[in-house]
């Protein structure tokens, strides 16, 4: 089986990681973690980078930093990762969801645009598979309306928007480094921050928040969402490989295009033209005569020795908030058709020109018996 994805490790990695095995520093202090929030902040043109466990932890402490109180509104799309959306609710807040652009599967702008109201408190744009959402219209509305922008860009390392790169471009950006991402320390995730307030406050909340005169009184409940040096040490050598990681990933997007373009069956991602995208995965989504689904389509590509993921499920579809009352009785018909009909293809970064070429050809059979 080709895999559908995997991390790319460097030398340096493996001397880093040495490095604090040697030195005894393989816990949450050292100087790889600083490093890896000065450069990664550095990379996306944000003041202050707070290192943490994973990206949802990421997502909760970014919202939690808002001091949202039970009424306050986020919007964000309905087509995400379940991190979003649970990060609202823990934050005391409510999920206000908004349907996917057709044409770059993420948030629809014009939708946003009409669900702002007098409780909304943020927007929580998600750059989806590696394409950046249309962000200008975005920070306009929340300039307009006061509100803070808080960025997913667990998916887009590296893309740019207008050339400015993605998590640089909201008031707050949240990262993952899990070992499907484009740069990976295993697990992982930061947040970004342009306010130092907003920093000190994700570094203390991440940190149990420890009393700054007497260390063992909290005045506020805090986590341990620490990221360990080696990790970070990981995350060093990875900052310093993007380079390498986005030129496959961008050669990988463009030899699956190049080999299924054509095909009526298929819609290919798109890459607006005010987009850089890293095509983190490669999604494909059938077309609407063809018979069946994506998980039927799954199922074949797999006895052909393809190995696929499936697409979200929109937020509005999940039973975790189904049972909490939210989202009753809405639809989302951009997504639910991508839910049903879209999977993405194998799209690891050490995938070779044979592997691209044996899966389009899968991909190209599978569909020709069927039609
Ligand atoms: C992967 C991902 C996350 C969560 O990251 P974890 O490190 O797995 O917790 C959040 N948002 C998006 C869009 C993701 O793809």
């Amino acid at each position: 089986m080709i895999p559908v994805c995997e991390p790319l490790l460097s030398e340096a990695a493996r001397r880093y990681v040495d490095e604090c095995l040697r030195t005894g520093w393989i816990s949450s202090a050292g100087r790889f973690i600083t490093e890896f929030e000065e450069r990664w902040a550095a990379y996306c043109g944000m003041d202050h980078g707070v290192a943490v466990s994973n990206g949802t932890a990421a997502l909760e402490l970014a919202l939690e930093a808002l001091d949202l109180t039970p009424g306050d509104e986020v919007i964000l799309p309905t087509f995400t990762i379940v991190s979003c959306a649970l990060a609202v609710v823990r934050a005391r807040a409510t999920p206000v969801l908004v349907d996917s652009d057709p044409v770059t599967w993420c948030l629809d702008v014009a939708q946003l645009r009409a669900r702002i109201g007098p409780r909304t408190r943020a927007i929580m744009p998600v750059h989806i598979y590696g394409h950046p959402v249309d962000m200008d219209p975005v920070l306009e509305l929340a300039r307009a309306h006061g509100l803070t922008v808080v960025e997913d860009a667990a998916e887009a390392h590296g893309a740019t928007y207008k050339g400015r790169r993605v998590g640089g471009l909201g008031d707050l950006s949240c990262f993952s480094f899990y070992a499907n991402k484009i740069i990976s320390t295993g697990e992982g995730g930061m947040v970004l921050a342009r306010r130092v307030e907003h920093a000190d406050r994700l570094r203390a909340l991440r940190n149990l928040c420890f009393g700054a005169e007497r260390r063992f009184v909290h005045a506020a409940a805090g986590h341990n969402y620490r990221l360990t040096n080696l990790q970070a040490a990981i995350g060093v050598a990875q900052v310093e490989s993007i380079d390498e990681h986005l030129r496959r990933k961008r050669w990988m997007g463009r030899a699956y295009s190049d080999r299924l373009r054509g095909l009526a069956q298929l819609t290919l991602p798109a890459e607006a033209g005010w987009a850089r995208s890293v095509y983190w995965m490669y999604g494909v989504v059938l077309a609407d005569d063809v018979g069946y689904d994506a998980a039927e389509f799954a199922r074949r590509l797999r006895q052909e020795g393809v190995e696929t993921r499936p697409f979200f499920v929109g937020m509005h579809e999940q039973p975790v908030f189904r049972e909490r009352g939210l989202f009753a009785g809405e639809r989302y018909p951009v997504a639910e058709r991508l839910s049903r009909r879209g999977l993405y293809l194998p799209s690891g970064l050490t995938l070779t020109e044979a592997q691209v070429e044996a899966v389009s050809q899968a991909v190209r059979q599978v569909l020709e018996r069927s039609s």
